[in-house]
């Protein structure tokens, strides 16, 4: 089917009604089983890596290589585990669990491991086989994801410009990342879900209490995320969910590398985390899954 025989390029090809050019809008081909194509040759090549890079122009993130392979490394000690069940679980009870060819898209997907283990979980749980999409503004992210996980379709691209056509999704996942409700609208499918994750407010507390000791920012709610996504979205449900996670000290540092937390925090402050001892951290989140708001 490739020329190349790359099987990493064969998702691209068979699922190749879903892309949209992301400057034209219009519905894009595969040319020559590398390119993926639009009628007015906007083309971006699919790189042999496994993905596509629809970015117009070069965009620099805060979020770097180290940052990815701390969080790959959290993952894999298992830290998500029960939030991403508890996901699976959402997904199941609002779809049922024929879900054969459905289509799953992960906006703001990292390094991909969040999308792998729903993905991995949801086929094993359903015997059937679904769809997984994932984008990230980040090529390093993509990169990262690309390697890990071949069966998915990994995309480098603007949340506010998805490069895929309207109503393409039975679910969109958008965890611990920003959204564009408006995109999120147009590619779902009417009868689609939107489930999102926010930090609870004793997520990472451990970290939190020494970072932001004293300031504002000690004390956290997810108030309003959930009333902007009310006010784009109609909620059908929220779930709540905390843990607590042993952690060891190189694994404390990969979560102080992963997280956004640290990036405003001083060298002094980051120190003392280290030395403080911590040995089980907290993981609190809310999940919101939510439906469109016009359906026809
Ligand atoms: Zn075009």
């Amino acid at each position: 089917m490739c020329r190349d025989g790359s099987i990493r390029k064969i998702k691209f090809i068979e699922n190749i009604h879903i892309f949209r050019c992301p400057i034209c809008k219009t519905q894009m081909h595969i040319y020559d089983s590398k390119d993926i194509v639009c009628p007015k040759r906007h083309c971006f090549n699919i790189a042999r890596k496994g993905y596509v890079n629809f970015l117009l122009k070069g965009i620099s993130t805060d979020y770097d290589r180290a940052l990815f392979d701390s969080r790959k490394i959290i993952y894999k000690t298992g830290f998500f585990d029960p939030m991403l069940e508890l996901i699976n679980d959402l997904i199941v009870e609002r779809l049922g669990t024929n879900l054969n060819g459905a289509n799953i898209l992960d906006a703001g997907c990292g390094e991909g491991s969040h999308l792998g283990h729903v993905i991995g979980s949801l086929n094993a749980r359903t015997g059937n086989i679904l769809q997984g999409v994932g984008v990230d503004i980040s090529k390093e992210g993509i990169l990262s994801a690309s390697k890990g996980y071949f069966g998915i379709i990994w995309c480098v691209a603007d949340l506010a410009n998805l490069p895929f056509m309207d109503r393409q999704f039975d679910v969109i996942l958008n965890i611990l990342s920003p959204a564009n409700y408006g995109e999120f609208d147009r590619v779902l499918k009417d009868d689609g879900i939107l489930t999102k994750v926010v930090p609870g407010s004793s997520y990472l507390g451990e970290l939190r209490d020494i970072f932001y000791d004293g300031t504002e920012k000690e004390v956290y709610s997810n108030d309003e995320v959930i009333e902007h996504y009310s006010n784009n979205f109609n909620i059908l449900d929220i779930q709540e969910i905390e843990y607590s996670k042993e952690i060891d000290q190189e694994e404390l540092m990969h979560l102080i590398n992963m997280t956004p937390l640290s990036w405003s925090v001083i060298d002094n402050k980051i120190e003392r985390a280290i030395k403080a001892d911590i040995k089980n951290i907290s993981a609190n989140f809310t999940i919101i899954v939510g439906q469109k708001r016009d359906r026809s």
